[in-house]
C-alpha cells in the first residue's frame, strides 16, 4: 500500500520496480505475502543510487531480517545501503510539516505492527479556553505555556492481526481512514479458525461495529483468495449494518475479479 502524499509504503509484498522510488517502508510484519520483495527493493534502489531506504520492524524482525540482507548481499556480491529500524512503540516519528507516523503492535501469529499517520497541531489548553482573542494574544507575548500538541490519527493501516488491534488502540478507531484486514466473510471459515490464524472475519467487524463510529472511510483489505470479486461486493451489502456499508470499500486486487 503505498501513500504518495507521505512518500511512504505499507508493507512491500513482493516486491515491484513501481516501489523503488518510495523512501520509507513501514513494515508490518515477516509473512511472506507482506516482506518478500524487501531485497528486491533494496537493491533496486542502490543499483539507482538512490538515498538509503529507511525501513522500520517489529523489534524482533531486526536481526533475523539483518541476516537475511546480509546474505543476499553476498549472494549479488555487492554490499547495499539501508537503515534497518526497530520501531519505538512510544514515539511519534517525523514524516514531512506536521505528519508523523506511530507503531501500534497488533496480534498476529508472529511479531507484528499496524501503523498510523498522525498531523499534529497545537492546540489551547483547557483553562484558556473561552478566553476572548485579544486576550490570549496578549497572554501569549508572556505566557509560553498556554497550549499543548495534539496529534490527530488521519490514517491507520492494520497489516494482519486479530481484531483486538482495533479494540486495544483508540487512535486506531479514531483514525480518519481505517485499511483494515477482513480475510475471511462468510461461514466457510468460522471465527474461531480466523483468530486462530490470527486474522479478522467479518462477523467480528459487525459485532464490534462500534468501534469505528468515528471511522470516515473503511477500506477492507486482505481478502482470501477464495472469494471472488463479486461474492465480497455482494456480501459486503448483505451483512455490513447500512451506516457501516455506505463509508466501506473493499480493497480488491484486479486478479480477484476474473
Ligand atoms: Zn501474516
Ligand atoms: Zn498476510
Amino acid at each position: 500500500m503505498h501513500l504518495p502524499q507521505f512518500r511512504l509504503m505499507f508493507d512491500v509484498g513482493r516486491g515491484s520496480s513501481r516501489l523503488t522510488e518510495v523512501p520509507l517502508l513501514l513494515l508490518t510484519h515477516g509473512h511472506l505475502d507482506h516482506s518478500s520483495g524487501l531485497p528486491y527493493y533494496i537493491s533496486q534502489r542502490n543499483l539507482r543510487n538512490l538515498p538509503a531506504a529507511n525501513i522500520f520492524v517489529p523489534p524482533e524482525l531486526k536481526e533475523p531480517l539483518t541476516k537475511i540482507l546480509q546474505l543476499w548481499c553476498e549472494v549479488e556480491d555487492y554490499q547495499t545501503r539501508y537503515n534497518l529500524n526497530s520501531v519505538d512503540y512510544e514515539q511519534y516519528v517525523p514524516l514531512h510539516g506536521n505528519y508523523y507516523f506511530k507503531a501500534f503492535r497488533s496480534i498476529h501469529r508472529v511479531p507484528s505492527n499496524g501503523y498510523t499517520v498522525f498531523e499534529k497541531s497545537r492546540k489551547l489548553k483547557q483553562e484558556f479556553q473561552g478566553l476572548p482573542g485579544h486576550k490570549i494574544a496578549q497572554m501569549k507575548e508572556t505566557n509560553h505555556d498556554m497550549f499543548y500538541e495534539n496529534y490527530t490519527p488521519q490514517i491507520t493501516f492494520s497489516g494482519d492481526t486479530q481484531i483486538e488491534f482495533v479494540l486495544n488502540h483508540e487512535s486506531v478507531r479514531k483514525s480518519k481512514v481505517l485499511f483494515l484486514e477482513c480475510t475471511y466473510i462468510d461461514e466457510a471459515r468460522t471465527i474461531e479458525h480466523t483468530r486462530k490464524w490470527g486474522h479478522i472475519h467479518l462477523e467480528e467487524i459487525i459485532q464490534n461495529q462500534d468501534a469505528f463510529e468515528e471511522v470516515e472511510h473503511l477500506f477492507l483489505i486482505h481478502f482470501s483468495p477464495r472469494y471472488r470479486y463479486d461474492k465480497i461486493c455482494k456480501i459486503l451489502k448483505e451483512k455490513l449494518p447500512s451506516g457501516l456499508y455506505e463509508k466501506t470499500t473493499p480493497f480488491i486486487p484486479r486478479y480477484f475479479k476474473k
